[in-house]
């Protein structure tokens, strides 16, 4: 039997070039070994004050962030692609599971610290947003997956899982196996701005739906190196954000080495670099712009694949939940 796969995005918006190399590039390698599946975690993203009260930027993402997967290359024939939502068992066992966490616990998650801080939640934070954590391990334990291909920022929220499997397993009996993350070949991809994670929230992305024309400008305004003013001035490549998108995404290596060259010792302008990134970017984007133009024409496809990833999630899930009640003793009448 083939081992398993759960992961999956926010429904807060398209997914951007972070995505792709934190996560989407390792579904779709791996989606033939594992038997895969991807969440539309649309509860998970009410968990952020800011989409209370958005009802439909969150249901149009579902469609949206299900495009996005399926155009970077996931097979609909081989993966089960489905929204959160629609397998609540799901919720169940995370409430379940929810007993078993101290709370201080969460409180020290250092993704959670982050992220109250970086969204500045300040005090404004909800149950369900220190709930996020658990919900997350519920995802990943209702198909008793093996592996969780993210961003090295879900990385806590992971270690947590693994708490909660052996808490669980030691207090009731053997029911789910430790997962393990699978962090991507850039664990953290910068943002446009040289900020430190590329993010949906902050207007730093380049998505994989945008046009040409959006690619290029966001490009031609990227933060480069800061102490940098003329063309003849020997720049900085180290820390880059111009040149990380290029180790990333451009794939004529020598092209990159010799523009890092030249730019150290001030023999290439800043325009030269972003112009041939630009290039890298559309390139790499050809195909799955090509993919998504398909999909997006074709809107019932994407909502039958929904059906039929809820269909066989449920059944997963719900095979779970039995097993935890009856291990917890909770009675079935
Ligand atoms: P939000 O700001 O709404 O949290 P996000 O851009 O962080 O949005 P998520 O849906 O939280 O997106 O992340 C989905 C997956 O993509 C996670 O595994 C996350 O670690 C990964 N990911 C997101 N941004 C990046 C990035 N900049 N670099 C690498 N991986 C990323
Ligand atoms: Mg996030």
């Amino acid at each position: 039997m083939k081992k398993r796969i759960l992961t999956g995005d926010n429904t807060t918006g398209r997914l951007h070039l972070g995505h792709y190399v934190g996560s989407l590039e390792n579904r779709v390698k791996l989606q033939d070994s594992y038997e895969t599946f991807v969440i539309l975690a649309d509860a998970h993203s009410l968990a952020y004050p800011k989409y209370i009260g958005q009802p439909d930027l969150i249901s149009d993402s579902i469609l949206q962030v299900a495009i996005d997967n399926l155009s970077v290359g996931l097979a609909p024939e081989k993966v089960t692609l489905f929204a959160e939502s629609t397998v609540p068992e799901i919720y169940e066992i995370a409430l379940l599971l929810s007993m078993l966490v101290p709370y201080p616990r969460i409180l020290r998650n250092p993704t959670i610290k982050d992220e109250i801080r970086e969204k500045e939640l300040g005090d404004n934070y909800s149950m369900g947003f220190l709930n996020f954590p658990i919900m997350m391990a519920s995802d990943i334990l209702s198909v008793r997956a093996d592996l969780v291909p993210v961003g090295e920022d879900q990385e806590p929220h992971l270690e947590l899982t693994r708490e909660i499997v052996r808490k669980f397993n030691s207090t009731y009996g053997e029911v789910f196996k430790e997962p393990e993350a699978m962090i991507g070949r850039v664990a953290r991809l910068v943002g446009l701005d040289g900020s430190t994670k590329m993010t949906k929230s902050l207007n730093n992305a380049i998505f994989l739906s945008d046009d040409e024309k959006t690619v290029r400008q966001k490009v031609l305004k990227m933060y480069t190196d800061p102490n940098r003013l003329h063309p003849t001035d020997p720049g900085k490549v180290e820390g880059n954000p111009v040149f990380i998108y290029h180790d990333a995404f451009n794939d004529n290596k020598e092209e990159v080495e010799d523009l890092k060259k030249r730019y150290v010792v001030g023999r290439v302008g800043d325009v030269e670099v972003k112009e041939r990134l630009i290039v890298a970017i559309e390139k790499f984007l050809a195909p799955i712009r090509e993919r998504r133009a398909k999909y997006e024409a074709d809107l019932d496809t994407v909502h039958g694949i929904l059906i039929e990833g809820a269909k066989r999630t449920r059944k997963e899930a719900a095979e779970t939940l039995n097993l935890v009640r009856e291990k917890m003793k909770l009675p079935r009448f």
